[in-house]
């Protein structure tokens, strides 16, 4: 049999390619973005807890009614926007299938997308499965700044949306009040919708404002804000997030969801509902992580890459021009097998391969991972 493939440049993931190379080498893995030390146990206890109380069944199409109501009450908190638990906020199964759902509720065939590069690998895909084009500008190497006079001249009848990523994955840059009035200035009196992918929410550091589209009403109107519990909560296997979205934009992205996941695993969504009173658990989670990216910038200023600043995320990208001029893909595949450490080449987030001879490192690791990490680095 032959499938006539709707998706005929993909390939398998970088992130699945280098953990199993990790694997087979036994490299020390800062290539996928994952936490290598254990969540919290008070977490994990409550979703025994939901399990033993037998929150084992399906929950509502949208999720479950008070973690919506928990999460209204966290984005009043944290950024002063009221609203509805019930027409505005869907739980999902992460945040990717978050992203995939908003644009495929949005996409006809024929419409555009603009996307920033280097870009999160499920983008792009996400937007020719549903028929539209990926229209991509690159972010100004090296500081990854928005180039917003790119975004005014490549927008035109058929842009439908703006696809943003603050914190950044795979460089770690955020995303300034002074973006917001650009993105703004853009989008007024338009049609354009905004999928705004704010998975690294939690994860920015020195004490910068996140600058999350839920803190603007006149941009949220217009907006698929897409979160995940799994970076929040250390917990990336949970696969579980949010989408919020006003409830005309909420009534579409349902009609996706349901006949897709439908809902989401019970259990951890009813220990969720306790966990988001703790604010320290999400507050504390940036100067935890920040610790972590200063460490590791401090490490490797020992090894001859020469790192860029994070911002945010569980990122951070490093150069490595005084090491050698192969593709940045052959030196992160010799990494692994010869040195022992995995990382990813950051031209994968490019449609064209764009090799700027940078490699993403993942910091988000136990102090022994990061030192015998840097220890290996040293050698070359
Ligand atoms: N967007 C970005 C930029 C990410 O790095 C990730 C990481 N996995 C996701 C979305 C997806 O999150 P989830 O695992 O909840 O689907
Ligand atoms: N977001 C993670 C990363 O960028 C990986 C997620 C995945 O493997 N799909 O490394």
């Amino acid at each position: 049999m032959h499938i006539q493939s709707k998706l005929p440049k993909v390939v398998t993931t970088i992130f699945t390619v280098m953990s199993r190379l990790a694997t087979e080498h036994n490299a020390i893995n800062l290539g996928q973005g994952f936490p290598d030390f254990p969540m919290s146990e008070e977490l994990v206890a409550l979703v025994n807890e939901a399990m033993k109380n037998n929150f084992n069944q399906y929950p509502p199409m949208p999720g479950w009614m008070p973690l919506r109501e928990a999460i209204a009450e966290k984005i009043e908190f944290l950024y002063k926007t009221k609203l509805n638990p019930d027409t505005d906020i869907t739980i999902t199964p992460g945040g990717t299938y978050a992203i995939y759902s908003s644009l495929t509720a949005i996409l006809q065939p024929g419409d555009e997308v603009i996307v920033f590069e280097p870009a999160y690998d499920s983008y792009i895909p996400n937007v020719e499965i549903n028929g539209a084009k990926a229209v991509t500008i690159n972010l100004i190497y090296p500081g990854y700044k928005i180039d917003w006079a790119a975004v005014r001249s490549a927008i035109n009848p058929k842009t439908k949306a703006i696809l943003l990523n603050s914190p950044h994955n795979p460089t770690g840059s955020v995303i300034s009040a002074e973006d917001i009035e650009q993105l703004r200035s853009i989008v007024n009196g338009s049609n354009i919708f905004i999928v705004s992918d704010e998975v690294y929410e939690h994860l920015i550091f020195n004490e910068i404002p996140h600058q999350s589209i839920l803190r603007y009403p006149d941009l949220l109107k217009r907006s698929f804000v897409c979160f995940s519990f799994g970076k929040t909560y250390n917990c990336t296997g949970w696969k579980l997030g949010y989408c919020v979205a006003p409830a005309e934009l909420t009534k579409e992205f349902r009609k996706v969801h349901q006949f897709n996941a439908f809902s989401c695993f019970t259990p951890t969504q009813v220990a969720l509902t306790a966990f988001l009173k703790n604010r320290d658990a999400y507050i504390g989670l940036a100067p935890f992580m920040q610790e972590k990216k200063d460490y590791f910038k401090q490490l490797m200023g020992q090894t001859k890459f020469t790192m860029h600043e994070s911002y945010g995320s569980y990122f951070i990208c490093g150069s490595y021009e005084r090491i050698s001029d192969e593709p940045d893909r052959d030196l992160a595949i010799r990494l692994t097998k010869e040195v022992g450490v995995a990382t990813i080449p950051v031209s994968v987030f490019y449609h064209n391969g764009k090799d700027d001879k940078v490699l993403r490192f993942c910091f988000s690791k136990k102090k022994e991972t990061l030192d015998a990490a840097v220890e290996r680095l040293m050698k070359i």
